[in-house]
């Protein structure tokens, strides 16, 4: 080896200087970018040192065992860990341009409010990361950091709720919250405001007003506090805006039959609400116990929701809507729209739409499409039917014809049906929960149809019928008759 040549490698280069021989640039980069245990102290350090500067085989150890100065140290921070550019570490360089990038002109230091932000960034286990954040080409975030730190824009929600919703916009808030510059919210939350606005603006002023109140003081602050304690899922704000959507049906409805303002609606008034919207109960109680409790309507009174009844967590809306995507959405395959369907619509658990056979199905001559799910035939909907019979052809000409097999929904093996998974795993990825579909679908059929009946409609057991019917009519009815007394 000449003396002028790498001691690593061997190749000619004077780029380094060790106190026992040179290093070239791509050996000193590999060594400082694999830190190593080092023999001497133990410590995971850059080592390219030799314990004396003789012999040949002493091990080769970290600069602090070798007695020497570390060519590998940050020239500022003299830090060996995180090695970015060609003399300083990268932790250093994220400094400089956080610096540069929240400085407020007007003090020429960093901005008050937004100092938080540059120790959390600045102090983080991957400096490289917040150097790539802040690249030449800022995206999003950085920009309006720097806008921030300068006062060209607002430190505040506000100017957020200003601008578009998307990832980079949302990553900045949760930043600047989780750092403490801006309150904590909850993104989940803040949706529903645009929400609210969009529902209120065709609502004549005073149910705007009355509505807003609501929304604020009732259902978000419920819904903050939730989210508090970590407690909030998405079918918590479902609910939340099902309740708001109530809300305004309820006025509607008092404008509409009465021509009263919710402070003067009555028990009768309500209780007529209450007969021609015979279902979910639970969502008006939320409503009309804030009336009384915020003391603007202290007349209406709502009997307690039965304890240990079924709970039903889809509101009548999004069952609705997954209802009209199953109906039209053609580029869903059919076994999935049928399945939701009857799902859906009558409330069939999975396991017995898959073995349903072609024998339950009987079209009529003209073209009605019953199916006897237990003991009486239920006729189809329009469209539904349509679904049907085109399913039952395209079935005929499919491979499992051959098969001759009587199933509905021919499986993937000879003779058997359709799995349940495959219709599931496709309803819940567009977002429909098969049990929870049916709960509802119970819920609702059982406000329409007396238990008995619905127990032979559905094949399900008398008592869960009647459970059913409890929960949908029963109470009501019962606390109206008690009234009559
Ligand atoms: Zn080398
Ligand atoms: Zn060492
Ligand atoms: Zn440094």
């Amino acid at each position: 080896m000449s003396e002028t040549s790498c001691f690593d490698c061997g190749n000619p280069s004077t780029h380094t200087r060790l106190p026992h021989a040179w290093m070239c640039k791509a050996c000193r980069r590999r060594r400082h970018y694999h830190p190593q245990p080092c023999p001497g102290c133990q410590a995971t350090r850059p080592l390219a040192y030799r314990l004396t500067d003789r012999a040949d085989d002493t091990p080769i150890v970290c600069a602090s065992c070798a007695g020497a100065e570390s060519v590998f140290a940050c020239s500022e921070c003299g830090r060996e860990d995180h090695p970015y550019g060609a003399s300083r570490c990268a932790r250093c360089i994220l400094r400089e341009r956080l610096t540069t990038l929240l400085t407020d002109p007007d003090t020429g230091q960093i901005h008050a409010r937004l100092r938080p932000i540059f120790d959390e960034l600045a102090d983080s286990e991957r400096p490289q990361t917040g150097i790539w954040w802040l690249r030449k080409q800022p995206g999003i975030g950085p920009r309006l950091l720097g806008q921030m730190a300068r006062g060209e824009l607002e430190i505040s929600h506000d100017t957020f709720r200003a601008l578009t919703s998307d990832r980079a916009h949302n990553y900045l808030r949760e930043l600047l919250a989780s750092a403490g510059v801006l309150p904590a919210y909850e993104p989940r939350i803040e949706r529903i405001l645009p929400w609210l606005d969009l529902k209120l603006a065709p609502l004549p002023a005073n149910h705007a007003d009355l509505v807003r109140r609501f929304a604020h003081w009732h259902v978000l602050r419920h819904l903050r506090n939730v989210a508090r304690q970590r407690h909030l899922t998405k079918a918590t704000t479902d609910n939340a805006r099902d309740h708001i959507s109530t809300a305004i049906r309820f006025l509607a409805y008092l404008d509409q039959h009465h021509a009263t303002a919710a402070v003067a609606a009555t028990q009768e008034q309500l209780e007529h609400y209450q007969t021609i919207h015979n279902i979910s109960l639970a969502s008006e109680y939320t409503f009309i116990t804030w009336l009384r409790r915020s003391r603007i309507n202290t007349q209406l009174r709502i009997p307690h929701a039965p304890a240990g009844t079924p709970a039903v967590t889809i509101s009548d809306e999004q069952r609705w809507q997954h209802v009209e995507r199953l109906l039209h959405d053609q580029t869903l395959r059919t076994y999935t729209r049928l399945g939701g369907l009857f799902t859906l619509l009558f409330a069939q658990p999975l396991s017995n739409i898959v073995a349903i056979r072609t024998n339950q199905i009987t079209i009529t001559t003209d073209d009605r499409v019953d199916i006897t799910f237990s003991t009486i035939p239920v006729q189809m909907p329009a469209i539904v039917d349509q679904i049907i019979r085109n399913h039952l052809q395209q079935r005929g000409k499919s491979l499992y014809a051959s098969r001759n097999t009587d199933w509905l929904f021919p499986g993937g093996k000879p003779g058997r049906h359709l799995n349940t998974e495959n219709i599931r795993a496709q309803l819940v990825a567009i977002g429909i929960k098969p049990h929870e579909s049916r709960k509802a679908a119970l819920f609702q059929l059982a406000g329409e149809t007396p238990a008995p009946v619905l127990a032979e409609l559905l094949g399900i057991a008398n008592t869960t019928a009647a459970n059913w019917a409890k929960l949908a009519a029963r109470d009501w009815t019962g606390y109206i008759a008690d009234r009559a007394h």
